[in-house]
């Protein structure tokens, strides 16, 4: 039987075993997929079983992703790039780390905003924290020309600006009004949002009428910021589609069958937020 995880700590909140199960019994797989809760000291002892074949790979979340990135026999690029893993897969005892929230990103659009990025030149990224890296990694696979990045400390802006290439130009969180009249995309990155907490200030009013709006936080999965956006008639995204599809490219790496995001799926996550 093929074994796969979810490791991190605090682990029980975690919404990756309803979804891999409901594909496995979906899919008729005899296979097992388990959350497991691993403290950072206690890492290297899983990841030898791991490598000693028990699991065939696993999901990483907080607080393992960095640490997890060095202990990796090979890294996927995009991996490399954002500096963080949350896919692992064992080939021929070789432990390969992926970063698939980028692909996550870009699927939850493409199917709730199909076209979303067809004539999109600007955006803005509210954030520059680990997920703001994967967001900024899916802009850049689309071409988007130019990507303001704000965050509350503008020196973590900065240097992920500098990281990320040209493309990326930073600034602090009150020079939204200014940019965005020519931004077709906002996506929110920050942990604001979740528990219902709010930006200050955040004129979305400036934005375009064509601009679609994208938060990552999915609890609660409207925040208030895609509410905002709902009332001046501007098109939203909830980011629990994210956490859906960045789970795909796992389950068939693992389990050999490419899964699919339906709305039976998401409707049994929703139900538990
Ligand atoms: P992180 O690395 O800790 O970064 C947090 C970011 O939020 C930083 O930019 C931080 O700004 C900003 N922030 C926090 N509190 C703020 C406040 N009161 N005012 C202004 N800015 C504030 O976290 P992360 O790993 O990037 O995750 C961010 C959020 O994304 C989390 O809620 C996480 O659950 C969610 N997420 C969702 C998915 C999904 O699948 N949907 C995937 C990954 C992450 P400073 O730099 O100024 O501190």
């Amino acid at each position: 039987m093929i074994r796969a995880f979810v490791i991190g700590h605090p682990i029980a909140h975690s919404r990756s075993p309803l979804i891999h199960g409901t594909w496995l019994s979906t899919y008729g797989i005899a296979g097992s997929y388990e959350a497991i809760d691993v403290i950072p000291e206690a890492l290297p002892a899983l990841i030898a079983r791991l490598r000693a074949g028990e699991f065939a790979g696993g999901n990483v979340t907080i607080p393992l992703k960095e640490q997890v990135a060095g202990l990796c026999d090979r890294l996927d690029p995009l991996a490399e790039t954002i500096g963080a893993v949350n896919t692992l897969v064992v080939r021929n005892a070789e432990l390969r780390g992926f970063n698939t929230d980028f692909m996550g990103f870009l699927g939850n659009l493409d199917q709730n905003a199909p076209g979303w990025s067809a004539d999109l030149d600007e955006a803005i990224v509210l954030g520059a924290g680990g997920a703001a890296r994967a967001v900024l990694v899916a802009l850049r696979e689309r071409g988007i020309g130019t990507i303001h990045l704000l965050n509350r400390t503008l020196d973590k802006a900065q240097a992920l600006a500098a990281a990320m290439g040209n493309t990326v130009h930073p600034a602090p969180l009150d020079a939204f009004a200014r940019l965005a009249p020519r931004a077709g995309l906002v996506a929110n990155t920050t942990s604001i949002g979740m528990h219902g907490t709010g930006f200050a200030g955040l004129a979305l009013e400036h934005l375009p009428k064509t601009a679609l709006v994208t938060d990552i936080v999915y609890v609660p999965l409207e925040t208030p910021l895609l509410a905002c956006a709902r009332a001046l008639g501007l098109r939203t995204v909830d980011g629990l589609g994210m956490l859906l599809h960045q789970a795909v490219p796992g389950f068939e790496a693992w389990f050999g069958v490419r899964p699919e995001v339906t709305p039976q799926l998401r409707a049994l996550v929703e139900a538990t937020l």
